[in-house]
């Protein structure tokens, strides 16, 4: 059930069930994180593998010393910063977060949503809340109601509505060295370059895939059920197609009009915001058409383009 019924969401999570929750970047299916049954419903629902960590969402950088110690000045820098915001942050984990929401590991990833519905559920619950993306594992990312909807309708109580995403692409994970420098593990709506500016030089491990810190970055991820194509020619990819029906995903440029193509363009002016805040939407609506295959190019690698591009190559990954 879609809802905008914040007493009923505390409700269910009271009652260690899992709800959809909206956030800037893409909807979450939170939990309390402080409750074994509610993260192992999570797992159960998204069917995400046991050792893939969960992030905790908390209302505010007060409150992070509920789950985490050892604080490295980077990390409180860069939440005075970015915080509430899509920025994750992977610190030592205090022994009330259970082992099953950091699969076993000894730190914990926690952040600070910037979305009111979010903060409200938060503020109105005396626990931090574990959500990962509110998509069965290795699909889509959800970026509105509808979508988690589509996927849990029948599996979980409500889907708290906020809207479409504001940001559409998940939070940016950073973690730290023994040095307390900052490290990129996962790629996504805050760029290296804005950490940069804040932190100073900056690693990117986005890219580890056989034994990521960021279990979830596997390198297949965000799938459509159709085959995506990543082509910088997609017009010869649509000859070969002719007549089929086929879906075709490009960041600003629109391309001639062909028979049983479907064409959405994630930003006609450009813009890189725009276009990660479509991403998702986009690869839903075309991934209902059940086309014979999704066409789409790279963005410049530049920016949020290196997200959006990370998540398209993921997608694009067959098994
Ligand atoms: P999702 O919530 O679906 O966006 O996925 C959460 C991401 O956070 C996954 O890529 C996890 O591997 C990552 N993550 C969660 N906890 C940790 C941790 N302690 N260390 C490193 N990555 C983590
Ligand atoms: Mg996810």
């Amino acid at each position: 059930m879609i809802t905008r019924d914040i007493r009923l969401a505390v409700d269910c999570l009271n009652k260690n069930d899992v709800v959809g929750m909206p956030t800037e970047t893409v909807y979450g299916l939170a939990g309390n994180a402080f409750s074994e049954q509610a993260v192992r419903r999570i797992f159960e629902v998204k069917q995400r593998p046991a050792f893939n960590p969960l992030i905790v969402h908390i209302n505010s950088a007060a409150d992070l010393d509920t789950v985490a110690t050892d604080i490295p000045e980077a990390a409180l820098l860069l939440t005075r910063h970015f915080w509430p915001g899509p920025l994750t942050i992977v610190l030592k984990k205090k022994s009330c977060v259970p082992d099953l929401v950091t699969a076993g590991k000894a730190t914990v990833a926690v952040r600070v949503p910037d979305h009111p519905v979010a903060l409200q559920l938060l503020a109105s619950i005396a626990y931090p809340l574990a959500a990962p993306s509110a998509n069965p594992f290795g699909t889509i990312s959800p970026t509105t109601a509808g979508h988690v909807d589509r996927y849990f309708g029948n599996t979980i109580p409500c889907v708290l509505d906020g809207g479409p995403c504001r940001k559409g692409i998940e939070s940016t994970i950073v973690g730290f060295g023994d040095d307390g420098l900052p490290v990129v593990l996962r790629l996504g709506s805050v760029t290296s370059e804005e950490i940069e500016a804040v932190a100073g030089a900056l690693t990117v491990r986005n890219n580890a895939v056989t034994a990521p810190d960021a279990p979830g970055m596997l390198s297949r991820h965000y799938s459509p059920k159709t085959e995506l194509v990543i082509s910088d020619n997609p017009e010869k990819i649509l000859d070969r197609y002719a007549g089929r029906k086929v879906g075709l995903l490009t960041f600003s440029e629109r391309l001639p009009d062909r028979p049983a193509l479907v064409q959405v363009v994630l930003s006609e002016k450009g813009d890189m915001n725009e276009a990660a805040a479509a991403l998702y939407a986009a690869l839903h609506e075309l991934d209902q058409l059940s086309a014979e295959v999704i066409v789409t190019s790279l963005l410049p690698e530049t920016g949020l383009g290196r997200a959006i591009n990370d998540k398209l190559r993921r997608a694009a990954e067959r098994e």
